[in-house]
């Protein structure tokens, strides 16, 4: 009998009620190890309902002792990191030292959050007319909700609770339906911490659970992360529904090659920016420009001869580079990408397809994959593969290496490998991209800065941690508050102003 996973609302676990139900696969064997409850529109209802009971009375803690939970909770996740790593990869297929930063770049979005007493500090103006003072107050938006991606089971989770719990919000998770037991275990060591039962719920599912969340007058604001047409409909549908909302979607991340870079440096960090984690992150470098003919042929040199020394196989064994896709149809998506690019007329310098691990056959395994001489009429460069997959698009000139990412539908992140300060300089003030790399191949900010792609890859105009996620998490109220000292004034009938 397969394990069977259980929903956890207000503060404990709750078995699937509504009878559908999803496989969780173990990637690196292809088999199913668990089944994961799809909620049904009143299990969602129920959480709901929990949240909404629960808020206010955390809201009415002060922000140091609501801190306090948080940190309680990084003590914990210190304390579990090792079965919270194995776990996760044993689900996601990532390495477990991958799972372990993947882990690491939560806690840290959480350790920033754990400010939340200065964070939510307002604002004051003292005597902006006689006897008048503005103060403004962040104030929390009550029931907010999580959508969260695959590929990041324990960070983007945490990116979204923890500065939505440490502002005063109840939050409800719905993490990806293929790895969803790390996510409950963090709602756990969240009570354990001393969090309130039902501030945080996580309850699984698919499109009927993310529609009742969407639809339901009571949560106030959705944080989403996935793919770019689920992102757009969850933000459109959103924003019709008066909620707040901040969505973010796939990518396709350049990094530019100029002539003056270290070339080994550059391929050292396309191999580990390109092909960690199979290449499913979404700051993933999937195109490589280098500039100039001699630069290009010396490049692909360097990333064949290392591409074929990369090792791939099952998750938990330390020694491999990278493991298996999520799932099956992963698989079947990424090879089909690559038959394309080769009938469109790329040229396949690696072909990682129909790998087999031994030991491991029926896992979701897929080799390096390296394409040259793609152009940008190509779906190979146009589409988000979100595989282990790296394409090598040319350019003449450093104009022309800017343009490319500058003009894709997708902004996330982008990267430029240069000896040049100029150069970087104008790359970083020009290219129309939301998150920048200057001889960094994954610009993934750290906790107190903002992470949010542009165009196709962010819906909304808030990003997430950062101050930014206490905007996005609490709503401004200013107090315009008058004390005469004995000054009486006449009714007015004009606007007041400041005169
Ligand atoms: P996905 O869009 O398939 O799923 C994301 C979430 O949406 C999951 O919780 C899923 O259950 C839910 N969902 C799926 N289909 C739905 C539907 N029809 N209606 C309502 N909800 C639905 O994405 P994924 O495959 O889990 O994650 C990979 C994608 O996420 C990639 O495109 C990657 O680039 C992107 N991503 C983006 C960022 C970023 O910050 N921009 C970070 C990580 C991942």
């Amino acid at each position: 009998m397969v394990r069977e996973i259980s929903h956890f609302v207000g503060g404990a676990a709750r078995a699937g009620a509504s009878g559908r139900f999803g496989d969780v696969f173990d990637p690196s064997t292809g088999e199913v190890q668990a089944q994961v409850p799809l909620a049904s529109r009143a299990e969602v209802e129920a959480a709901i309902a929990n949240a909404q009971d629960a808020q206010p009375a955390w809201a009415a803690w002060n922000p140091q002792r609501r801190a306090r939970v948080l940190l309680k909770f990084l003590d914990l996740v210190a304390r579990d990191t090792e079965p919270l790593a194995r776990l996760l990869s044993s689900e996601h297929g990532k390495t477990v030292a991958d799972a372990r930063a993947d882990i690491q770049r939560g806690v840290e979005v959480v350790e920033f959050a754990a400010g939340a007493p200065h964070l939510l500090k307002g604002e004051y103006s003292a005597g902006v007319g006689t006897g008048i003072d503005v103060y403004s107050m962040r104030q929390p938006l009550g029931v907010v909700a999580g959508i969260t991606p695959f590929n990041f089971p324990a960070m983007i989770p945490l990116w979204k609770m923890g500065p939505a719990l440490a502002a005063g919000n109840a939050f409800i998770l719905k993490p990806s339906e293929r790895d969803p037991s790390v996510p409950v275990r963090l709602a756990e060591l969240f009570l354990e911490a001393g969090l309130p039962a039902g501030v945080l719920n996580v309850v699984h599912g698919d499109k009927e659970a993310v529609d009742t969340l969407l639809d339901d007058d009571r949560v106030k604001a959705i944080g989403f992360v996935g793919s770019t047409p689920i992102a757009q409909y969850i933000y459109a549908t959103a924003a019709a529904n008066g909620k707040r909302a901040q969505c973010f979607g796939g990518a396709k991340n350049h990094l530019i090659v100029m002539p003056d870079a270290d070339l080994d440096e550059v391929a050292d960090a396309l191999i580990g920016s390109g092909y960690g984690s199979a290449g499913e992150r979404c700051m993933a470098i999937s195109v490589a420009v280098p500039v100039g003919e001699a630069t290009a042929d010396a490049l692909a040199e360097k990333l064949v001869e290392r591409v074929a020394k990369l090792r791939v196989g099952p998750s938990l064994d330390d020694t491999v580079d990278y493991g298996p896709l999520v799932n099956a149809a992963a698989v079947e998506r990424v090879t089909r990408a690559i038959a394309q690019g080769v009938a469109d007329g790329a040229e396949l310098l690696a072909d990682g397809r129909g790998l087999t691990v031994p030991g491991h056959e029926h896992g979701f395994y897929l080799g390096p994959t390296l394409f040259d001489r793609v152009t940008p009429e190509m779906d190979l460069y146009r589409d988000e593969i979100f595989g282990p997959v790296l394409i090598i698009v040319r350019a003449d000139d450093y104009e022309a290496a800017l343009r490319l990412p500058s003009e894709h539908a997708y902004g996330n992140g982008v990267a430029i490998f240069t000896r040049d300060g100029d150069t970087a300089r104008d790359f970083a003030a020009h290219v129309n991209t939301g998150m920048v790399g200057i001889n960094v191949p994954i610009p993934v900010p750290i906790a107190y800065h903002t992470f949010g792609g542009w165009k196709q890859s962010g819906f909304g105009d808030l990003n997430q941690h950062g101050p930014d996620a206490f905007r996005f998490y609490t709503k401004t109220k200013t107090v315009t508050s008058r004390w005469p000292s004995g000054v009486r004034e006449e009714a007015s009938f004009v606007i007041p102003t400041m005169e």
